[in-house]
């Protein structure tokens, strides 16, 4: 492996774990329903070409983004595969979306009036978001949806390839909302098949609705979390229906071990005292990295055992309580395994009172990912 970097806390990328992950929810979708990997966000912060290319590799049949710049990013890198862009996209971009071939959201008719002024050298390719219930974006009642489709019908640069929408509940215990929302959704989709006698694709399920019913996700699933081998929630989890790998590991190393004296402190605020002589190790990592200062008391892994985070995190550096003096350059595990013991990402957003799905977002560019 080349390393182009020379600090010593790196993101661990297991790309053999997205695969793994892929693989487990293709055993159980039927034949006719497909994967779109969901890598906005820079994949959750995993990397989003990376991803998007092992995705595509393990059978993923297209990307979703929230934005276009993240679905430009795609393209720039030579990915040919359909993103479809799930936020709303400035009238402005899309032209640019045409010429890139980057299908984009629509769910208002005066979006789709704005840009049928440009002039298109390739179609805009649009996917009706409809709320069902989520109360973000897309257009809630059948006279919408009527007027959308009479608008779209008028401008013979805009094809419409899909129709989706997007649940608010789908890792809950109680389902109810969950349902609801399919019931809302199907008596759109049937005015929508009345209206509309071109195919197009119909998508539905986040990781949690296609874990839990594949048999019911139409042709499309957008697979985010489950793919980075995180589970929606904790109930989905204890349901065990599908068996996944966490893909992101945070690694760094000791580069200072010293003892202190009962009484002195530690960091920032001196709110830590050694209760009696203790051995201290600092590694390189801080808020200034998205490791946040609400992780002091935290734990990390060093030669397999646990040990505190102690006083206050710093913006470039964290001090840990050793068990024993270590010799600089030892491992140091924040998130992932290390001699059989392991940080889940649960763990560390239980810490924080946050969903898994924060915290590899947290984790910023300025530590580097390593692919392996
Ligand atoms: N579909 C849409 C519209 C989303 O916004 C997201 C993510 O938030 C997903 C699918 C993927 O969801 P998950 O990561 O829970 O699989």
């Amino acid at each position: 492996m080349v390393q182009n970097f020379f600090r010593e806390t790196w993101a661990e990328i297991d790309l053999d774990a997205i695969g793994y992950n892929i693989e487990q929810m293709q055993q159980s979708l039927p034949d006719k329903s497909n994967i779109i990997a969901v890598v906005k966000a820079n994949a959750y912060g995993h990397g989003a070409v990376q991803i998007a290319k092992k995705a595509l590799q393990c059978g993923a049949k297209a990307l979703a983004v929230a934005l276009m710049e993240e679905a430009t990013e795609l393209r720039d890198a030579g990915i040919a595969a359909p993103i479809l862009v799930f936020g709303r996209v400035s009238p402005k971009a899309a032209l640019l979306a045409a010429e890139n071939d980057i299908t984009v959201t629509t769910f208002q008719k005066e979006w789709i009036q704005e840009v049928s002024n440009y002039t298109f050298s390739k179609k805009l390719k649009v996917n009706i978001e409809i709320d069902t219930g989520m109360a973000r974006v897309g257009l809630r009642r059948e006279e919408e949806l009527i007027q959308l489709l009479e608008t779209i019908r008028e401008n013979p640069n805009i094809q419409l390839t899909g129709v989706y929408t997007h649940f608010a509940t789908a890792d809950e215990e109680n389902l109810n909302y969950f349902h609801e929302q399919q019931e809302r959704f199907e008596r759109l989709l049937n005015i929508f098949n009345r209206l509309w006698k071109r195919p197009v694709s119909i998508h539905i399920g986040n990781s949690a609705a296609s874990i839990r019913f594949p048999n019911k996700m139409y042709h499309y699933i957008r697979y985010g979390i489950a793919m980075y081998g995180m589970y929606p929630s904790k109930t989905v989890k204890q349901e065990k229906s599908i068996s996944l790998k966490q893909a992101f590991s945070l690694r760094s190393q000791l580069i200072h071990v010293k003892q202190i004296e009962a009484g002195e402190s530690i960091s920032y605020g001196a709110t830590y005292k050694a209760k009696r002589n203790e051995w201290i190790g600092t590694i390189p990592i801080g808020y200034g990295d998205g490791w946040i200062r609400k992780l002091q008391g935290a734990e990390v892994l060093v030669g397999g055992k646990r040990m505190p985070i102690v006083g206050r995190v710093c913006m470039d550096q964290t001090m840990i309580l050793l068990d024993k003096k270590y010799p600089i350059g030892t491992p140091v595990t924040l998130i992932g395994e290390q001699n059989g013991a392991s940080i889940k990402m649960d763990e560390i957003a239980d810490y924080l009172g946050t969903i898994n799905y924060e915290i590899p977002c947290m984790i910023n560019q300025r530590v580097p990912r390593v692919y392996i």
